[in-house]
């Protein structure tokens, strides 16, 4: 109860920031020294002309795994069942760690395996009086638009909408499949990841330059009342937010760099918005906070995870990250 009450005053909001190890590159061309560190569990520092500190709910630094990162998760997970809503998302510049925290590899899955693990067991052990139905989606934001991932092909009828409906936001014509455990949404999330990268010539640069959006849907039923309820939670691998120089870009590039732009600042208008309990959040600027807008503020749980390299090479883009989460809080 008391933890509730910290929870409703501090907003529903959690900001953590994670620096991943230094990779090989960054280490022979910019020296072993971070430039990005840990201070304390919720302190960190950037180096540069001057030294800045940030403070976040929770810092995790190069030596923090996948288990202690999911331990700030896993409570978001259950309360799903309880009817909220959640959001999880990861923010930071290409490289800077997002798909390894989210997806992470085979060996050390990330957040989604293990929270979706959480999430059945959990509804496992509740099943007296309760029954819970799950359905999951797998779409992605690309140029402002939205794409059905589970669909096969990509004809300009499978850019989708988001409507108002009297069960909340949809987006009618998106394939929703029921699931009833974490492999049977790790198949569904395969199969989009696949239709996916059919779609784009080069994997790498699209993955970098769309949102790719997985969506647990729960219905609970309380069998002794005889009532039901919905709630969703949405996994979000945000695409990069490294600054693309406008005199570089051109054609298609700086079109994809607009939209992303667009997206970013929007959500950071929208989370900004709703820690200072302003009485307009301006969902309608993006498509990406117009689809979270159900999601993100009112009783709904959200945790962004702002990704950042620790190589000085690095720092300036770590810089912007953290000023975007810093924002947040
Ligand atoms: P992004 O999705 O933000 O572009 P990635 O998640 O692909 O970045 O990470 C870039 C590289 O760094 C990958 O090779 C990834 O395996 C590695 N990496 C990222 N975070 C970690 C971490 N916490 N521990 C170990 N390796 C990491
Ligand atoms: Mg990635």
């Amino acid at each position: 109860k008391l933890h509730n009450l910290v929870t409703e005053l501090k907003g529903n909001i959690r900001v953590l920031a994670r620096i991943r190890p230094m990779s090989e590159k960054e280490h022979s061309s910019s020296g072993a020294e971070a430039a990005v560190r840990v201070i304390d569990e919720e302190t960190l520092s950037v180096a540069g002309t001057s030294v800045r500190e940030y403070e976040f709910d929770r810092v995790f630094g190069p030596m923090d795994g996948q288990a202690q990162v999911f331990d700030e998760v896993s409570g978001l997970v259950t309360s799903i069942l309880d009817g909220y809503n959640v959001c999880i998302m990861a923010y930071g510049q290409t490289g800077s760690g997002k798909t390894y925290t989210i997806e992470g590899p085979a060996e050390d899955p990330g957040v989604n395996s293990r929270a979706l693990a959480e999430l059945f067991r959990a509804a496992g052990e509740r099943s007296t009086g309760f029954s819970y139905a799950f359905s999951a989606s797998v779409l992605e934001i690309y140029n402002e638009q939205i794409f059905d991932l589970l669909a096969g092909s990509r004809d300009s009828g499978d850019k989708l909408d988001i409507k108002e409906g009297p069960q909340g936001l949809f987006i009618p014509g998106l394939r929703v499949e029921a699931v009833g455990g974490a492999e049977d949404v790790v198949a569904v999330l395969q199969k989009g990841k696949q239709h996916r990268s059919t779609f784009a010539t080069n994997m790498n640069e699209h993955s970098s330059r769309s949102h790719l959006v997985l969506t647990i849907y729960v219905k609970g039923y309380d069998t002794a009342k005889g009532t039901s309820w919905s709630s969703k939670m949405h996994l979000i691998d945000l695409a990069g937010s490294e600054r693309v120089s406008r005199s570089g870009a051109e054609g298609e590039r700086l079109k994809e760099a607009a939209a992303i732009n667009k997206s970013l600042s929007a959500l950071g208008d929208v989370v900004a918005a709703l820690q200072q309990r302003s009485s307009h959040v301006p969902y309608r600027n993006s498509k990406l906070t117009r689809l979270l807008e159900d999601s993100l503020g009112g009783s709904s749980k959200t945790l962004l995870v702002v990704n950042c390299s620790p190589a000085a090479e690095n720092a300036n883009e770590s810089k912007c990250s953290l000023d975007f989460a810093a924002r947040a809080r």
